[in-house]
């Protein structure tokens, strides 16, 4: 079969498809001149199609350069405002771990400056492991949140009488006791009163300290950080800026009382333009911030606060692309979309945001994209009628399936959260996964076999009495 072209061949495929776009993310995509998914890595180019062809799908695709660019960006604007601005206090950047604890992730962060941030024991574990094979420099902070078990707080201490500049956080009251008796820095996280504008669309939450109980607690001479977290994928600027000016107002009091107070830490939030609409930057938002805090700290006449920043899926989400392969089409009455595509994995298992807070996700084919196109909704190979993209119930653009042609998919921005969150249901394979750095591919994780699946539920040694 010939095959169709559409008819405007002079159209721009690559801003057709939304890519090469700095505010997008998508600055290092393009489209080769075969209409097929390009990665570029300065002059290292790398063919989606062929990748998905040779490894197999499903299929992650991480990418360690765009974490270290974007690391590397994000530490450079504010430590460029902080220059020009005349601000006093200390840039920290500290990854949260929970966003991704693979380790293709968190080597790259650590080499381009990151310090961390853990929210359980096993997550320090890794920590640990890392520390003692000498993976990070003795300058390198963790702060650990997260409700502590006696496990973590033991290692906590462990780590601390080995010499690491851990901090622990008290995330409530059973905790002070314990805490503010250790001997190093730590840090109290508080509940703020206000509500950001993020999926959690509740006036309340559980974690830390509130406001009132926070301003109550006895002097600690070692309390060195105020950590609050507002939520994940913040909306709007203007409510990581709210936070902040409200943050201070008990930043402000806190460090009338506990002198050693020193260190603003504004977690995580900022988001990622999945939806490719008009979006906030990085570059802007800093801007404000250092101006915001040094206004404000001025006008209380205290030092300039260090400032810390957790912002994880901002970092590593665009480091990440998941492919799909399609294995079918069937026919959709009255709807949106004329087909469905089911593909080779699951978005059930795969891309858990999908089904949990109905994440949409930047989708585009990996190949055929100059072919003509198609309204249709994406289905997972599980037998849930749950297992599906449909971006909001609307539509996504996908060329025509041809006889002879595999149809690659690509899902964009996949490297938060999504690992961790997966599961197996119906006992699919996870995706292969591999990393594209340098030129080269390494293959991370191999297609799961049955016989691995099996052992997760007891399906030991191939006895399967
Ligand atoms: C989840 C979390 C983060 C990271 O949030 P992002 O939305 O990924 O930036 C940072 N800090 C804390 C305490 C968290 O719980």
């Amino acid at each position: 079969m010939k095959k169709k072209k559409t008819k405007k061949q002079g159209k721009n495929w690559k801003k057709f498809w939304k890519l090469g776009v700095d505010e997008f993310n998508t600055q290092y995509f393009g489209v080769s001149k075969d209409g097929e998914l390009t990665v570029a890595e300065g002059h290292n180019s790398y063919n989606i199609a062929d990748l998905a062809t040779k490894y197999g799908t499903p299929l992650q695709v991480v990418f360690p350069f765009i974490i270290e660019d974007r690391l590397e960006d994000l530490i450079g604007y504010f430590n460029a405002y902080i220059k020009i601005l005349g601000y006093k206090g200390k840039f920290f950047y500290h990854y949260p771990m929970k966003v991704n604890q693979n380790r293709e992730f968190i080597l790259p962060l650590i080499s381009e400056g990151a310090n961390l941030e853990v929210t359980s024991a096993n997550e320090l574990w890794l920590v640990k492991k890392l520390w003692e094979g000498e993976k990070f420099s003795g300058k390198i902070r963790v702060l650990c949140n997260g409700p502590k078990t006696d496990q973590y707080l033991d290692l906590i201490e462990e780590l601390r009488s080995k010499g690491m500049n851990i901090v622990p956080i008290i995330e409530g009251s059973e905790e002070i006791e314990r805490i503010s008796k250790f001997k190093g820095d730590i840090g109290i996280r508080v509940d703020l009163d206000i509500k950001a504008d993020t999926h959690w669309d509740k006036k309340f939450d559980r974690f830390g300290l509130s406001e009132k109980d926070v301003l109550l607690l006895n002097k600690m001479k070692n309390l060195k950080v105020m950590h609050y977290h507002l939520g994940s994928q913040i909306k709007t600027q203007k409510s990581i800026l709210e936070g902040i000016k409200h943050a201070f107002t008990i930043y402000e009091k806190l460090q009338k009382i506990h002198h050693n107070l020193d260190t603003l830490d504004i977690g995580g939030g900022f988001g990622i333009p999945y939806e490719k609409k008009n979006f906030y930057t990085a570059k802007n938002v800093s801007n404000k911030i250092i101006k915001i805090l040094k206004n404000l700290s001025n006008k209380a006449g205290i030092k300039h606060p260090n400032l810390a920043v957790e912002w994880g899926q901002y970092v590593v989400a665009p480091a990440e692309i998941t492919i799909y392969k399609v294995i079918s089409e069937k026919p959709i009455l009255k709807a949106n979309a004329n087909s469905w595509y089911v593909v080779d994995g699951s978005f059930i298992n795969d891309l858990k945001d999908t089904w949990a807070i109905h994440q949409k996700w930047h989708a585009i084919p990996a190949n055929n994209m100059d072919v003509n196109l198609k309204r249709v909704w994406l289905a997972g190979s599980t037998c849930d009628s749950d297992d599906k993209y449909t971006a909001g119930g609307n539509y996504i653009l996908l060329p025509k399936l041809s006889e002879n042609k595999n149809q690659f998919i690509a899902v964009l921005d996949t490297g938060a959260y999504q690992d961790a969150l997966a599961s197996h249901h119906c006992l699919l394979s996870a995706p292969t996964k591999i990393v594209a750095q340098d030129g080269m591919i390494k293959i991370v994780r191999k297609k799961e076999t049955a016989e691995s699946i099996g052992k997760l539920f007891g399906w030991t040694n191939g006895e399967h009495k």
